[in-house]
């Protein structure tokens, strides 16, 4: 059998993004069990330079050339083109929220079928395993498809980044001009970017309903300045308006794995761990002794986080001033 796999980034994503090395990684090690190769779906005005991509471990570049910003209907007509050209029998995508809009509407397309919010993607004799998270992340579903295409969104945090290919320059295949022609974009408002992207943070502080307002996040972005790290949230502060929504973590949010996950005033719900459960070293600070998240929290503080959080701000300033007084 011999198929191939083909990464389908976010617009503007490239051979350096940490997402796209790890899905990489994974298209290598199926590329390997399929016998095919590995291409990437890169949009834009201009052709990418192959040797950008020399090394990545991405074997063919295909190019779809967009005069504007893309719409999700450009992107599905140059991904279903790539895949067909490539004859792709899996698609991967990051598990974003543009990844998800895009998957279903991609496998419709190449009469395929679809997973989402995969931790693993593997090719057995003559199928392709997919397993993700379910019942809020507190068990893991295999499903098995016929190896028609597969398009599957994954999960950021789960494959290390593919180590260099040195030497391998891929072939740029054009695929032609994809404009819209059914959609026209109106408006644009782009979030203004506070860090990191909470996907590649090594460091996240994340708040909760235990907040008690938007305010607390004021306090959050400091303790996240200290510490070098983005700030993120729980469902509840999103929907509540204290903060945008992009900056959800959890099952029906984002999918994060920091060295270092501060949670605040954040109860430890099923449905928010299964976003942040993987996190290296889990510190939770909550005024109720017995709330769940201390069960995956390896540094626990009971307190006010009004208290809790100045303190811990002072303290990592001083220790802060101290290391730059010493270079
Ligand atoms: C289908 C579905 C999908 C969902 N998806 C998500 C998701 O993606 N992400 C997500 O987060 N949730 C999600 N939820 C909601 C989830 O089930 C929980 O309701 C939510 O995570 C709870 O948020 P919280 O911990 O901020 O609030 P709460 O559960 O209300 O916890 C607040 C915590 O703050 C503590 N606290 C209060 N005051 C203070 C203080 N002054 N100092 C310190 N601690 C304090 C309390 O002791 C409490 O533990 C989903 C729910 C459903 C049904």
């Amino acid at each position: 059998m011999s198929a191939d796999i083909l990464i389908v980034p976010e617009f503007g994503q490239d051979a350096s993004s940490p997402v796209v090395c790890e899905l990489i990684t994974l298209a290598r090690r199926l590329a390997q069990s399929a016998h095919g190769r590995v291409g990437v779906l890169v949009l834009g005005a201009a052709a990418p330079e192959p040797d950008a991509w020399a090394g990545s471990g991405v074997d063919c570049i295909y190019f779809a050339r967009s005069s504007g910003l893309p719409l999700p209907e450009m992107l599905v007509a140059a991904a279903t083109e790539a895949a067909r050209r490539a004859a792709s029998a899996i698609v991967l995508l990051p598990h974003t929220t543009a990844g998800a809009e895009l998957a279903p509407r991609l496998a419709f397309r190449l009469d395929g079928a679809v997973a989402s919010g995969c931790v693993d993607v593997s090719v057995e004799a003559d199928s392709v395993r997919c397993t993700r998270p379910c019942y809020g992340g507190l068990a893991r579903e295999v499903d098995e498809f016929a190896l028609a295409p597969v398009v599957a969104t994954v999960r950021a945090g789960i494959f290390e980044r593919a180590p260099a290919h040195a030497g391998r320059r891929p072939e740029l295949i054009d695929l032609g001009s994809f404009e819209a022609t059914r959609a026209r974009r109106i408006d644009r408002r782009t979030e203004a970017a506070a860090g990191a992207r909470l996907e590649d943070a090594a460091v996240i502080v994340a708040g909760g309903r235990g907040l008690g307002g938007a305010e607390g996040f004021d306090l959050l972005a400091k303790l996240a300045r200290e510490l070098g790290g983005a700030v993120g949230a729980s469902r509840v502060p999103c929907d509540l308006g204290w903060c945008p929504h992009s900056w959800q973590i959890g099952l029906t949010g984002k999918t994060v794995t920091p060295e270092l996950y501060v949670a605040v005033g954040i109860s430890g719900a099923g449905h928010h761990m299964a976003g942040c459960g993987n996190a290296k070293t889990i510190v939770a600070i909550n005024s109720d002794p017995e709330a769940a998240i201390f069960q995956d929290a390896r540094f626990g503080v009971v307190g006010d986080y009004r208290e809790v959080v100045p303190a811990l701000i002072a303290q990592l300033r001083s220790l802060n001033d101290a290391s730059s007084r010493k270079s």
